[in-house]
């Protein structure tokens, strides 16, 4: 071991489990390409100030969980907490809502820093792949873009999540809620934050997991009953498309979320087998935030999965994907010929698209078939110089332990068939 260490809050992905990452960041992706989603990537700092104006000066990410970085003079950078405000940045920057048509669907993923008390499934570094779609305010592309969560999930072969679903009404509807859920919690017996929390962004109170703060709120004022014509009607289509796709979910009334600029269609995919850190994605409709950070009205919608507590999520329900092998063939030289002969033999394998690996080191036979059973090759090369003095290496089958001679010409070719 080294005199260093990870930081406090960060891990390695080594590679018995980088196989598994990929495998979900590709799952959660693939079914947002297909659904014409473009991908997206943007710096991992950007000016503290679209973060503190985007997500919000009262929100934890912001006032209690972001990295900062002062460079000299007056610029401010901070590590970004989340990707929405700089995907949404990047697209006005770009002018992609003036360029193609609306909505601009976007998909990324990445690490996200935020200065949190390590636990389980709560990292200072995490990943997530999230998805945008900016610029239309249509409630199929809110269920459009649950329905694509909902299918990922289930291509890597989870089953224990809900979904949770709630709307948090538009700028008519909320403000008349937010006035009367202060004024309820007014009338509670809350520690100081808390009752600071409750005159800046009472929703978020809702939110506090703490019992004896929920067993206060049996009575408080409940969004549904404050929502709008419009917000009613918009809801109950987005609950109509995911119905008719077949997608479950549970009405939700006191889920708010983290983060500042959400409108009306929110939601939450919880896991029930991660205790605690149970919410392995979220997102929502955010219609106001362009203008928040100095573009036009552009009604948008987004979600970001954790792909760290997707993983987590895999070994609670003991799902092992599927991952393939690192190499097909792995060539156990035996003598200096034999190593020229083998590693060309290597390159050419790989040349010809398949997986190939070879003893390095100057090993002995058994170290080097140690290393051919580890590699988790289908096939070990053997050659000695017997065998290549008649043009011949030994092909072994690892499951089979079967054994056969085949001409050097006819490696490439025979390999390919076998391997088919
Ligand atoms: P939580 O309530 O657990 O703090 P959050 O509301 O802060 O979650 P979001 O900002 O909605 O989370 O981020 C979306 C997803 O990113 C989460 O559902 C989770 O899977 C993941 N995530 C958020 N923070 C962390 C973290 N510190 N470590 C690992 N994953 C995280
Ligand atoms: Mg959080």
């Amino acid at each position: 071991m080294s005199t260093f260490q990870a930081p406090k809050g960060t891990y390695d992905i080594l590679p018995a489990d980088s196989a598994t990452v990929l495998a979900v960041r590709e799952a959660i992706s693939a079914p947002l390409r297909r659904a014409g989603y473009g991908y997206i990537e943007t710096p991992v700092f950007e000016d503290v100030a679209l973060f503190s104006r985007g997500v919000g000066e009262s929100t934890d990410i912001v006032s209690k969980e972001m990295f900062t970085l002062t460079k000299r003079s007056s610029e401010e950078l901070a590590l970004r907490p989340e990707g929405t405000a700089s995907v949404l940045r990047a697209a006005l920057q770009g002018n992609l809502h003036r360029i193609g048509s609306l909505p601009v669907k976007l998909w990324y993923s990445g690490s996200q820093y935020r200065y949190e008390r390590p636990q389980k499934g709560r990292y200072r570094q995490f990943w997530q792949v999230g998805a945008e779609a900016v610029g239309v305010e249509d409630p199929a592309v809110d269920a459009e873009l649950i329905i694509l969560a909902d299918d990922a999930y289930r291509s890597l072969g989870l089953r224990n999540f809900r979904i949770l679903l709630n709307s948090l009404g538009d700028k008519q509807c909320r403000p008349v809620y937010r006035a009367a859920l202060r004024d309820f919690l007014a009338g509670l017996d809350l520690d100081d934050e808390t009752v600071r929390r409750a005159e800046l962004n009472p929703l978020r109170v809702l939110d506090d997991k703490r019992e004896s703060v929920q067993a206060q709120l049996t009575g408080a004022p409940r969004l549904v009953d404050y929502l709008c014509e419009e917000c009613k009607e918009y809801h109950e289509q987005v609950r109509e498309l995911l119905t008719a796709a077949g997608v479950g979910f549970e009405d939700d009334t006191k889920l708010v979320r983290g983060l500042d600029y959400y409108t009306r269609t929110t939601f939450e995919f919880v896991h029930d087998g991660l205790g605690a850190q149970s919410a392995v994605g979220g997102g929502g409709r955010y219609d106001g935030l362009s203008e928040m950070i100095g573009g036009p009205a552009l009604p948008s919608v987004g979600w970001a999965l954790g792909v760290d507590r997707t993983v987590l999520a895999l070994e609670a329900e003991g799902v092992v994907l599927p991952t393939p092998p690192a190499v097909d063939v792995f060539g156990v030289p035996l003598g200096e010929q034999a190593r020229r002969v083998l590693f060309g033999a290597v390159t050419a394998l790989r040349r010809e698209g398949l997986a190939a690996d070879l003893a390095y080191g100057h090993k002995g036979l058994k170290a080097a078939m140690k290393a051919a059973d580890r590699s988790g090759a289908r096939f070990a090369l053997v050659a000695g110089d017997r065998d290549l003095a008649e043009g011949l290496v030994q092909l072994k089958d690892l499951t089979t332990g079967d054994q056969t001679p085949v001409a050097l010409d006819a490696l490439v070719a025979t390999l390919k068939e076998k391997l088919k």
